[in-house]
């Protein structure tokens, strides 16, 4: 089944081969990899573009203990290769490459990536979000260098030493709980004098000795010697006292920005940058499907975003079938016209 559309591409220009598929999916995480299930055992032969991992933030984590029928929990990685094996058994293909640039105005759908030109009857939006920075001097001179946005990529590299975890959300306390199997200290700076984060991770870390706060701060600098990170510069915003701490490593985790930059102009948007959905999946654009993170700053489970994904799948089937049905409609009137 492919839609009759005419090619018009703005692109059409370019050196890059084309590529005719049915339903394209950008973004390999949860919310991707559940579309891909669902679209390939739809038969509706997904393409997934999987960006420079496969997995997305999944894989970041070192245990996930929510995610129905791992009564145990499941290994990040784990859980991600699982998704990717199902996609694969119902016939979804996977090409590590990414989207650089996109025309929702044309029919097909336009996705350019490094490689190809893909021209879509549907395209599935999941390409995620990212984390967040702080945006202050050191950050980004010290990252890979002491300053981590992953604890469990970055926290072994910790052993014996004294960390910062700066957030007060749900975020901020499982990373620093999990950084304690490897740190001495574990010092949770926080901007608000209480943590954000569920009781349930509240209470863990208060059990933990190793975990430390430090409540109405927030880091100004990071500092370092050149080749690594030795310390912050912190502000008490109570008492406006500024003073420098030493310190080995300095993990973020202040929440996550949405990957939609490639999207500005041509869906609509909410003033975060999370792509604007109605009924779940549907973007302002027919066609065009957004599910997982890049469209959810509420709930941000791999369960919502995997439940994201299967309805957008499901959407894109729905869509289908209905241009389908008027191109046969259309068809017919014309015929018996003629
Ligand atoms: P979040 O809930 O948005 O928390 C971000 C934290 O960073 C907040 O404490 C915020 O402070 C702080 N912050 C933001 N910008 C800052 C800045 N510029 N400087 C200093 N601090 C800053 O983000 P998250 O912790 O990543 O969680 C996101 C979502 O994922 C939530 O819905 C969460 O429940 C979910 N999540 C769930 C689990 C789990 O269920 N196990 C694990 C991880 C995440 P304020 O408090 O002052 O705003």
């Amino acid at each position: 089944m492919s839609l009759g559309f005419q090619v018009n591409s703005l692109m059409s220009t370019s050196a890059s081969p084309e590529e005719r598929v049915q339903v394209l999916i950008l973004g390999s995480g949860p919310a991707g990899l559940a579309a891909a299930l669902y679209a390939g055992r739809a038969e509706l032969n997904p393409v997934v573009l999987t960006g420079l991992e496969v997995g997305g933030q999944v894989t970041l984590t070192e245990i996930i203990e929510n995610y129905p029928g791992f009564p145990d929990g499941v290994k990040g990685p784990e859980l991600a290769e699982r998704f990717k094996k199902q996609a694969e058994r119902f016939g979804a293909r996977l090409v590590m490459d990414v989207a650089t640039e996109v025309d929702l105005k044309q029919r097909p759908l336009v996705v350019k990536t490094y490689s190809t030109t893909y021209l879509a009857d549907v395209l599935i939006i999941a390409t995620g979000a990212s984390p967040r920075k702080l945006n202050v001097p050191g950050e980004e001179e010290y990252t890979g260098r002491g300053v981590s946005y992953c604890a469990t990529c970055d926290g072994w590299f910790f052993q014996d030493k004294d960390v910062i975890v700066v957030g007060g959300g749900d975020s901020a306390v499982e990373e620093g709980l999990f950084l304690t199997r490897y740190a001495r200290t574990v010092t949770i700076v926080h901007r608000r004098d209480q943590l954000r984060a569920g009781p349930l991770l509240q209470r863990r870390a208060r059990a933990n000795p190793k975990i430390k706060y430090l409540f109405n701060t927030v880091v100004e600098e990071i500092l370092g010697d050149g080749e690594q990170v030795t310390g912050v510069r912190l502000k008490n915003l109570k008492t406006g006292e500024v003073y420098e701490k030493p310190i080995d490593g300095v993990f973020i985790f202040v929440g996550y920005i949405p990957n939609t930059k490639l999207f500005e102009g041509q869906l609509e948007l909410d003033e975060r940058g999370y792509i604007k959905v109605h009924d779940w999946v549907y973007t302002n654009i027919p066609g065009v499907f957004a599910a997982g993170e890049v469209a959810d700053p509420v709930y941000r489970q791999v369960i919502t975003s995997a439940g994201m994904g299967a309805a957008a799948a499901i959407a894109a089937g729905h869509y289908l079938d209905e241009v389908l049905f008027s191109q046969e409609q259309a068809q017919k009137a014309s015929e018996s016209a003629s």
